[in-house]
């Protein structure tokens, strides 16, 4: 069980600073606790006792929401359940929504939030794909100043980030991908409340046809220690015309990243249908021309 003596909620960037000052060494930071609670729990010495929880969630810097035209900033205690509540988010980060949805469930991502999830740095973090394919930028605060820099530097290897003692995750800055078709794909060791063991997160842009790939972003985690973009995919379909031989020779490409010591042609194999599958889906979500995608290969991958 997992107990503290005292439980602080500030409500402040300052009253959290002088709190983590006042307790320097005897406190841990929680934003919706759905990480710490299960961490306590397999603290196999027994109970984990805390002296001080600083809960960080009511601080209104972490719960900022700006959506621009063309960029998107967050609130670091950001519920995952905004994504499936808030239509404008939605339209500007389309592949959060369908990672919301198979995000653990309805309690869980009411309390779950986009920094724990960042902060916790597990390679099977399911939003991390998605904030490293809109290009992320963290922005940390510390009592001494203010900081930034890409998610793909601040997240340095399982459970380790360049998060510093005295710092906060305040909020992320990302590109917005309006007009995007969005997708998410994950797969578990069982069918609900599952932990990723490959995920993959896909926004595609089509031209007014419906027929040639203009943009995509797509992010791959869950099979390699930090969450990778896979850039060299997205230049091979760029001014691509969608057809069964571009996106099969596309799924093909990221398979050298599977890194995972265990079940490797597994993951390799749900990889390439992932790919698949993920990139027929946001296409069809941007407004595929139906007779680029034919039915056969929607019906063997979809
Ligand atoms: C049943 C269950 C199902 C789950 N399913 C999924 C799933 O499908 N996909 C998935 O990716 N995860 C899943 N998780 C894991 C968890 O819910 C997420 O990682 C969640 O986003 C963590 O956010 P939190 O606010 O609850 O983190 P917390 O537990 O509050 O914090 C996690 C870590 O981040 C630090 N931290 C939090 N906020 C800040 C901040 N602003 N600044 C600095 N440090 C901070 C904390 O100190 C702690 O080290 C699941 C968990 C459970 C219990």
């Amino acid at each position: 069980m997992l107990t503290c003596d005292e439980y602080l909620t500030p409500i402040s960037l300052a009253d959290a600073f002088a709190a983590m000052a006042a307790h320097r060494g005897r406190y841990r930071v929680i934003a919706g606790a759905t990480d710490t609670l299960p961490w306590a729990r397999e603290g196999r010495a027994g109970d984990v006792n805390i002296p001080v929880l600083i809960d960080v969630a009511k601080i209104p810097e972490l719960n900022e929401r700006q959506i621009g035209d063309r960029r998107v900033r967050l609130g670091a205690a950001t519920a995952i359940q905004r994504f499936l509540d808030d239509a404008a988010l939605a339209r500007a980060m389309p592949a959060l929504p369908r990672c919301a949805v198979w995000f653990a469930d309805d309690q869980i991502r009411a309390q779950a939030t986009i920094g724990g999830n960042i902060v916790n740095a597990s390679p099977a973090a399911d939003v991390n794909p998605c904030l490293i394919a809109h290009e992320a930028v963290v922005e940390l605060v510390s009592a001494a100043g203010t900081r930034s820099m890409p998610l793909h530097d601040f997240l340095l290897g399982p459970g380790k980030t360049a998060l510093q003692e005295d710092e906060l995750l305040t909020a992320i800055e990302c590109d917005a991908l309006p007009g995007y078709g969005g997708s998410f794909e994950k797969v578990g060791h069982r069918r609900s409340l599952v932990i990723s063991l490959a995920c993959l997160a896909f926004s595609v842009r089509l031209d007014v046809d419906g027929r040639v790939i203009e943009n995509t972003r797509i992010g791959l985690a869950g099979v390699c220690p930090v969450p990778t973009r896979l850039r060299e995919v997205e230049t091979f379909l760029r001014g691509k015309t969608l057809s069964a031989d571009v996106l099969e020779q596309a799924a093909d490409m990221p398979l050298h990243f599977v890194q995972s010591r265990s079940r490797q042609e597994y993951r390799r194999d749900i990889l390439r249908g992932f790919m698949m599958r993920g990139l027929i889906t946001a296409a069809k979500r941007a407004g595929a021309d139906p007779p680029a995608l034919p039915q056969d290969l929607e019906a063997a991958y979809v």
